[in-house]
């Protein structure tokens, strides 16, 4: 026997549920390195090859359309990168359950005119 596709729509629904549940701590952006020239005469970032300073790491996101960033220290690296990874997760299992929640409705909405 075939299961039918409206089944098969609430078990794919019901598995994305589990794996949203399922992540960890998460935050939206993404991490950019950067390297600096100080004001300081003589420094050793102003040589010639310069030797800047850095490698700075900072996250930066939108919100609410405000466009914001954030200094991340090195030994927060490794947290932030996992938080970051942890929201485009986020973001794909939800865009996957909008559009199969969008064709359950259609098929229950199309049963019933039937
Ligand atoms: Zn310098």
């Amino acid at each position: 026997m075939t299961i039918s596709r409206e089944t098969l729509l609430l078990r794919q629904i019901e598995r994305l549920k589990g794996q949203l549940a399922a992540l960890g701590d998460l935050r939206p952006g993404s991490l950019s390195t950067q390297y600096n020239v100080c004001g300081t005469p003589g420094c050793r970032c102003k040589a010639t090859p310069p030797e800047k300073h850095g490698p700075y790491y900072q996250v930066s996101f939108t919100r609410k359309g405000k466009s914001s960033s954030k200094f991340v220290r090195r030994q927060d690296l490794a947290d932030i990168r996992k938080e970051l990874k942890n929201y485009e997760t986020m973001k794909m299992l939800v865009d996957r359950w909008i559009d199969l929640a969008t064709e359950l409705s259609n098929l229950r909405l199309a049963k019933k005119r039937s």
